[in-house]
This record gives C-alpha cells, structure tokens and sequence, in this order.
C-alpha cells in the first residue's frame, strides 16, 4: 500500500474513533438528562397520587369506618380518568401485594411491588412491546390501611430521542469523513511529494544518471533530508568520477607498461634469432650482441624505475632532520663538473624533514631531465629558498619547455613528450612519476611551469610542519600542479590529480 494512502487511512481510522466515540458520549449525556428529569417526574406523579389518594380516602363518608376494597378500586379508577390525557397508568394493592385495581395496559409483572419497602419509593425501567416506561412503587397509608400503589410512565420519546440522536450523528460522522477524506488525501499526497522526488532521483541514479539531483520541496525534515541526500549523491558521484578516471589511468598505464616491453623485447628476440640463425661477420655479430644488451639494459633499468616507484608507493616515509647543504652539496658532486651544462646553484641554508635519499633521488632525477631538455651550453639553475610554506626547491632549464596539455600528464607513468628523445636516453616516461610519489610521501608535490621554446621550472616544498605517522601531510594531494608559461608570482594552478603508480 502507498505511504499517502497509509496516512489516510490511519487519519480516517484516528476521526472515525474520535466521533463515534464522541459523538456516542455526547447523545448518551443528553439522553440521560432527559431521563433524570423523566425520573424526577415520575417521583412527582407518584407524590401527588399518593397525597391524592390519601386525601380521596378521608373524605370517603363516616358511616365506613374501614377503607373497603371497592372504595380503593373507586378512588384508583378516579384517579386515572382525572390524569387523563396525560395517560396516567396506575395500580393499587392491598396489605398482601394482592392487585385491587389496575390501568388498562399496566404490565402484569409484581417485581417491583415486591421490592417495595416501608416509606420508600422505589423505580425501575420497563420496556413491554414498543414502549419505554418508568414503574414507580410507593406504600400509601390510607386510614387504618397499608396500600402500594404503582405508576408508569411513558418515556419512550426520549428513547427514540436517543436513538434520533445516534442516527444523525452517524450520518453526520460519515459526510464529515467522506469530505476529510478528499481533504486528506490532497494532504498525504502533498506531504508525500518530497518521498515520491527521493525515489525517483534514487531510481536515476541506480540506471546510471549519477548528476540526476532530488528537487527540495520543502524546509523541515524531509526537505533536510533532501539536502542530504543530494550531498550524499554528489560524493557519490564524486567517488564514481574518481574510480572511472584511476580506472581508465590503470588501463593506460597496462597499455603503456606493455608497449614499453614489447619495443626492447622484439628488438632483442630479433637480434637473438639473427645471432642463432646465421653466421654473421665480427662486426655485425657485435651490433646485434650490443642491441641485445642495450635493450636488456633498458628493461632492467624500467624494472628498476617500477620497482622504486611501487616502494615509494607502499612505503613509509622515516624523516630526519638534514640541512639543505647535504642535498645541494650531492646535486653538485654530480652536476657541478659537467661540462655540456653549466650548473648554477643559488640557495639559501636550511633545515628539513624529510627522507635524504629520496630527496636526492627527485632532484637528481629533475636536473638530469633539465639536461636532457636543454641543448649544449644552456645553462641549468638550482635553487633553494626558505619560505613561508617551507623550504623551496626549483630545477630551472631554458629548454624545449612543454606543451600545457603534456604538462597536464608528465606524472604519469610512461608518460613520454618525445618517445624517440626519452628512449634514446635509456628513458621511459617513469623518472616524474617516481618524483610525484616521493614528494607525496614528504606531503608536497611538483610545480611544473613551462613555456615551449623558452625552457621549465620544475619546483617543490618541503613543509616545514611535522610529518604524520604514514609520511603524508594532512590535506596534501599528491601528483603535479601544473602552470603555463613563466611564473611571475610563483603562485601555482592546474591539476593535482593522484596519478596511476
Ligand atoms: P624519462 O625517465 O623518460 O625522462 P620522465 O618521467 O622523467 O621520463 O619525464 C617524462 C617526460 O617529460 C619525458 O618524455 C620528457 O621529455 C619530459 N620532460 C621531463 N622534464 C622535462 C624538462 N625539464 N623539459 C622538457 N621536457 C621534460
């Protein structure tokens, strides 16, 4: 059964109660009003027959000095043509009970008469055929007699009053019904509208329209509900968002991982089927045995590469305060003596927490990129500043620079700009991602601003605040930010998303 309809019936159900019930108590007070007085009535009659009777029995002649039987049927047929036209119904009895005069219509049964008791006047409610009556029964001391006498009177108006009473109000309780019931079913309905709007967003979202929003209809608890809801719809959608990207990042990187084994490992097979299958001059014999090593060397470098980045991924981060002078004083150990680029360190001393080397092993890696980037001569810069979110790193080169959209996905595992120029330097697009996942374990991550033609700066905090237990800082992301163009400000936009491995 629908909820607007549960409501309405348990409305219906809840006033149908309320007005019988009521409207039973109600009738039932006014009935017994009318009875009170009936009774009170009654008491009268009965008073006035008895004064009556008495004073009818005094006045009967000297010459008798007893009360006859006849003189007693006499007075009590006197009596009841004298009430008539009020249908007085009466009945007198003698000292032993025994009826010595008797209404027309007066019920036959002495119950009453029997319970009569000395100066007391007793009552009771009759109901012969159609009719209602009250029976009262009194003694009456007439001369030297005890008599009882006995009246009855028609209430049976006041019976169907009652029922009157009961019949309109049960025709009045079903109209009030039938038209609250219209009433209440436009309520329930409308009270209902925010449910139907959950169910139906929660429907959407289940065939897949995880944007589809439950409209808010109203401010109280349902409508806070709504609110929620649609929050919880959000993260939901969120999390969905951000389970489809690292999906679709994972299969890249499958595709990726093994394109790049597939490139070294046919070049080997071919040049170890030419070795086996032919006799092959010295020359050409040394070629192919050198290609089989420098792919192997290859293969063995990016297994390397993976193998550190899956460490720094599921690894721990043990920090120890360094001065920045063990890292730079390692970049210039060994970049400091190269002669194709003239290395220019500018920093200032310092103190941080972090794992040494890991820290060499992302600066090693940014300088050796900026090398490979930058021609013969161009200079490469290294700096290190204390600042205000800590201390700042920076590997300048004045290179090929790189394209906003590359920029986006230098993280990202075997990620490659220029495939041929990354190969050719044993390179497989792994060296940035290894950096990305080490700085997120010190709780920082890349700053990449490049312009093409004109060369990248590729930068990095350590924070100064404490680490966390597992090596990551609260409210971190880890990956790269990525800025076009030079970086006047040093202020950072673009992406920060968590790269696959
Ligand atoms: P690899 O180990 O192959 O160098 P990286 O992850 O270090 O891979 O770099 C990914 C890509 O980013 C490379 O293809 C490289 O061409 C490009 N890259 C990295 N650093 C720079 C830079 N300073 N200037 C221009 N391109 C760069």
């Amino acid at each position: 059964m629908k909820f607007s309809y549960k409501i309405l019936l348990s409305c219906i159900i809840t006033m149908a109660a309320a007005l019988g019930i009521g409207g039973y108590f109600f009738v039932n007070d006014v009935f017994e009003a009318s009875m009170e007085r009936e009774m009170e009535q009654a008491a009268d009659e009965s008073n006035i027959l008895q004064f009556a009777f008495e004073t009818a029995a005094l006045n009967i002649p000297a010459k008798y000095d007893l009360l006859q039987n006849s003189a007693v049927k006499d007075i009590g047929a006197n009596l009841e043509k004298r009430g008539q036209g009020t249908s007085r119904l009466l009945r007198l009895s003698d000292e032993n009970r025994e009826i010595l005069y008797a209404s027309e219509g007066f019920v036959e049964d002495t119950k009453l008469l029997a319970s009569i008791e000395k100066q007391t006047r007793v009552y009771r409610v009759i109901h012969p055929d159609d009719h209602y009556y009250i029976q009262t029964g009194a003694e009456i001391k007439a001369l030297d007699r005890t008599l009882y006498l006995e009246t009855m009177r028609d209430v049976t108006a006041v019976y169907a009053e009652r029922a009157r009473g009961f019949s309109v109000y049960r025709n009045m309780t079903l109209l009030i019904l039938a038209l609250s019931s219209v009433l209440m079913l436009f309520i329930s309905t409308w009270l209902t509208r925010p449910i139907r709007l959950l169910t139906k967003a929660a429907r959407n979202m289940t065939d897949g329209d995880y944007s589809y929003r439950a409209e808010q209809v109203s401010r109280d608890e349902m409508g806070q509900l709504t609110q929620d809801f649609n929050h919880m719809a959000g993260v939901v959608e969120e999390n969905i968002h951000k389970l489809e990207a690292e999906v679709e990042a994972r299969e890249d990187f499958i595709a990726a991982f093994s394109h790049e084994l597939k490139t070294p490992l046919t070049a080997v097979i071919g040049y170890a089927d030419l070795l086996r299958s032919r006799k092959l001059d010295e020359e050409k014999h040394f070629l192919s045995a050198n290609y089989i090593y420098t792919e192997g060397k290859r293969l063995e470098a990016m297994s390397l590469r993976l193998l550190d980045i899956i460490v720094a991924k599921r690894g721990e981060l043990i920090p120890q305060e360094m001065d920045v002078e063990l890292l730079f004083g390692y970049l210039k150990d060994m970049f400091g003596e190269k002669k194709e680029h003239p290395f220019v360190f500018r920093y200032e001393p310092g103190r941080i927490r972090g794992e040494a080397d890991l820290l060499k092993s992302v600066l090693l890696n940014l300088a050796d990129n900026a090398c490979k980037a930058s021609g013969p001569g161009s200079p490469i810069e290294i700096l290190g500043e204390n600042r205000e979110r800590g201390y700042y790193f920076a590997v300048q080169d004045k290179g090929v620079g790189i394209s906003p959209e590359d920029c986006k996905r230098i993280t990202e595992a075997f990620y490659m700009v220029d495939k041929s120029r990354s190969r050719s330097h044993n390179g497989a697009g792994l060296g940035l991602a290894l950096c990305a996942e080490i700085l997120k374990l010190h709780g920082s991550k890349l700053e990449i601003t490049s312009t093409l033609g004109e060369g990248s700066t590729f930068a990095f905090w350590i924070p100064y605040e404490e680490m966390k237990d597992d090596g990551t800082k609260e409210g971190q992301k880890s990956g790269s930010d990525c800025i076009d163009g030079p970086d006047p400000a040093g202020g950072s936009a673009g992406t920060g998303a968590d790269r696959p491995l």
